[in-house]
């Protein structure tokens, strides 16, 4: 008894379908009609191995939407009869824009193999397609054939059968959307998927997308539901918002994507020995992609966001102290004199949270260039350029678009992970994303390079730190991908959507987006560590001093040189005898072999933890110098004179560089380890991320420290 299969041939027209039903069938064919409609139905048998297959001829479509009545027999037909195999007939010769109607199959989720037909003609023209490669991509098995030759011919149902007998190994891949038309189509399976009956024979994803398409045969299907006008609200609403995000229809957009998948897969697996590209997007892509140019314009382009972020943000970092001073000023009048509130208020609050805020216009703008290029389509070609280096390490590109944004923030960087479907791929992109060295971590740097560093190799220090982030990123996550995420990375199509011009709107949707996390951040977080670093080092209010101060300044009083040193003197023997001071005393013992084992590093490192901005603000306050932002002489001056306790000096250019390599590496912020949490969503991997990341910056300081002394940098 034979076994019985049947097989639909799709493909567009001229494609040679019916060519290769001929080649397949012979003369055993009959024509009838599919049901309801004029269309013409083929089917013909072919006896083969020890199967009976029934092979049928769908008609020739660009496309499976609902524009043409081809289409839709072809969808009705594939969707309703469910043909055990789907053999999708490419032109070879026009290969992108064929394989638009197969990232249709591979979304519907249909079992499907794929042949490259007039691959004769294709060669003619100089197309070298690697079919491996371009196999793993697409998730789908493969054949070249020569339809009129019959070359290759038996191959198909050979594949066919394969994939029957579950003989394929093969990761299923479909176009990923981006964040923003993926929330929306998760929005909408959501409601989607509470109706049983209407994805039992359509996925759920796939009915997402072609609402948001605005298909009209699928609006008919949902208005038969009892949630349909729920569902079909949802759908406007998200139409709209994809609309005022692109300024374009969700279905152009969602037709962009579709592009840019096949455009990446192909610029992967098929060299053009002769040139034949067409699109504007091409040629721009001949040069910004190009082996040799790309990478030097992505580290140009690079230079310049920096450039721009950095200038542009300047008057408005001025905007920000002036009114910080301005409010502490005013509170501060305000204020009962020398009262806990008012030294809460403006030394905690305004100076605390201050000191953060001024970063704000940095990061927004840096997220403003970076929407830039993400908008632009460039994004895409940064991560096709660096997604050969980063497979290097056990990552593809797409891993690469959330370490750039890392140097802006770890937290928008961990949630842009989102994007990247390998769940290990993920977790590795994640854990290491924390040594991208954030803007947080800039007044630590400016602060320190200021004080211990000539000016003329000030840049090069900073430069060298975000160098030493990177690269120890890159060693962990080549060694996480080897003992702990172990198997090769997933074959993965690189997107390249053809490039546009970006929206106003979009841009500062995306900024936003993105900044607000920062912003949030500030006014919950740092805002709650400011007030406990305030109170740690403010209580005991009144300590038992060592001398009767109030007496000593009350005669004092003619003499203001002496009553300031004596107000300086009670201020810092109050903060020694603060919690603080006790809490500083108790570790600073483990940075001993670190070089800066003093008391009040220590706190300002444990504050650290809550934001690294605070590491600053922290040392300010206990110095008890008024200003306590990083670009004050007074704190560094004192840095330059402070002392252990036996005298010398506590730092020199290689404590200072020992510990700014500690506050690079060390513990993420409290806030990005809620997000690790959030985004992994358990807390075994922010606990991990908390104590590798110490442990690796107490290792790697330490090395750079001991080893800067045994080479005599100092003591
Ligand atoms: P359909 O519209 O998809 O059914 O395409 P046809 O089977 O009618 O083929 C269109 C044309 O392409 C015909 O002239 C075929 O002879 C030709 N053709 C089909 N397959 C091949 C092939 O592999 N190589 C070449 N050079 N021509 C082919
Ligand atoms: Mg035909």
């Amino acid at each position: 008894m034979a076994k019985k299969l049947t097989i639909a041939l799709a493909g567009n027209p001229n494609s040679g379908k019916t060519t290769v039903f001929n080649a397949l069938t012979g003369a055993r064919q009959h024509v009838g009609n599919y049901p309801g409609v004029t269309v013409e139905k083929k089917e013909g048998t072919l006896r083969y191995k020890d199967y009976e297959i029934n092979v049928v001829d769908l008609p020739g479509t660009y496309s499976l939407t609902a524009y043409s009545i081809d289409e839709i027999v072809a969808r009705n037909f594939v969707v309703e009869e469910k043909p055990d195999v789907i053999i999708d007939i490419v032109d070879a010769s026009n290969l992108e824009r064929n394989l638009y109607l197969a990232t249709q199959f591979m979304e519907l989720g249909v079992p499907l193999v794929i042949a490259l037909n007039m691959s004769d003609l294709a060669t003619k023209q100089g197309l070298k397609i690697d079919k491996n490669n371009l196999s793993g991509l697409l998730g789908t098995p493969l054949v070249f054939t020569i339809a009129t030759k019959r070359k290759g011919i038996n191959e198909l149902p050979d594949e066919a059968i394969r994939l029957v007998e579950n003989k394929v190994k093969l990761r299923r891949t479909t176009v990923g959307y981006g964040k923003e038309i993926q929330d929306e189509i998760g929005k909408i399976e959501e409601l989607l998927i509470k109706d049983k009956r209407l994805i039992e024979k359509y996925p759920s994803r796939w009915l997402a997308v072609k609402l948001l398409e605005n298909d009209s045969e699928v609006i008919k299907k949902i208005k038969e539901s009892p949630d349909a006008d729920k569902i079909l609200e949802v759908v406007e609403k998200s139409i709209a918002h994809l609309k005022t995000i692109f300024g374009d229809e969700p279905e152009s957009i969602i037709a962009d994507r579709r592009y840019g998948f096949i455009s990446g897969a192909c610029s992967e697996a098929v060299r053009k020995t002769y040139e034949i590209r067409h699109t504007i997007s091409d040629r721009i892509d001949k040069v910004l992609i190009n082996r040799i140019l790309g990478v030097p314009i992505f580290l140009g382009l690079m230079w310049l966001v920096f450039k721009f972020t950095f200038r542009a943000s300047e008057p408005l970092i001025g905007w920000v102290e002036a009114f910080q001073e301005w409010l502490g000023n005013l509170l501060g009048g305000i204020l009962p004199e020398g009262s806990a509130i008012q030294s809460l208020v403006v030394d905690g609050i305004i100076g605390g949270v201050g000191s953060v805020l001024v970063f704000v216009p940095i990061i927004f703008l840096l997220f403003l260039a970076m929407a830039v290029l993400e908008d632009s389509g460039y994004m895409a070609r940064a991560a096709f350029i660096m997604d050969k280096l980063m497979h290097k390490i056990g990552l593809h590109g797409r891993s690469f678009i959330p370490m750039l944004l890392g140097f802006g923030c770890n937290l928008p960087a961990i949630m842009a992970t989102r994007t990247i479907e390998d769940r290990r791929d993920r977790l590795v992109t994640i854990l290491v994303n924390p040594f991208m060295s954030c803007g947080a971590r800039l007044p630590v740097y400016t602060l320190f390079i200021g004080a211990f560093f000539a000016e003329r190799i000030a840049g090069n220090i900073l430069f060298s730190l975000y160098i030493l982030g990177i690269l120890v990123a890159i060693l962990m996550a080549k060694i996480f991908r080897k003992y702990l995420f172990k198997g090769p990375a997933a074959p993965f199509v690189m997107e390249l959507p053809p490039y546009r011009l970006p929206t106003l709107k979009g841009l500062l949707i995306h900024m936003w987006e993105r900044g607000s996390v920062y912003l949030k951040k500030a006014g919950t977080i740092i805002f709650a560590g400011c007030v406990l670093v305030w109170f740690l080092t403010n209580f005991p209010w009144n300590p038992r001093y060592s001398k009767d101060y109030d007496t000593l300044i009350e005669q004092a009083q003619n003499n203001e040189e002496l009553v300031t040193q004596l107000e300086n003197e009670q201020a810092f023997e109050k903060m020694e005898k603060s919690y603080a001071g006790s809490l500083g005393r108790t570790i600073a013992p483990v940075f001993k072999p670190l070089g800066f084992d003093d008391w009040k590093v220590s706190v300002g490192l444990v504050g650290g933890f809550i934001a690294k901005e605070i590491v600053v603000g922290t040392l300010g306050t206990l110095h008890s110098v008024g200003e306590t932002d990083e670009e004050s002489e007074t704190l560094r001056e004192a840095l330059q004179n402070e002392k252990r306790p036996d005298g010398s000096k506590l730092y020199n250019p290689l404590v200072a560089f020992s510990l700014m390599v500690f506050v690079l590496l060390y513990i993420p912020c409290v806030a990005a380890i809620a997000v690790i949490k959030r985004e992994t969503n358990s807390w075994r991997w922010p606990i991990f991320a908390a104590f590798y990341t110490t442990a690796i910056a107490w290792i790697v300081a330490f090395i750079i420290y001991q080893g800067g002394r045994v080479l005599g940098l100092g003591g």
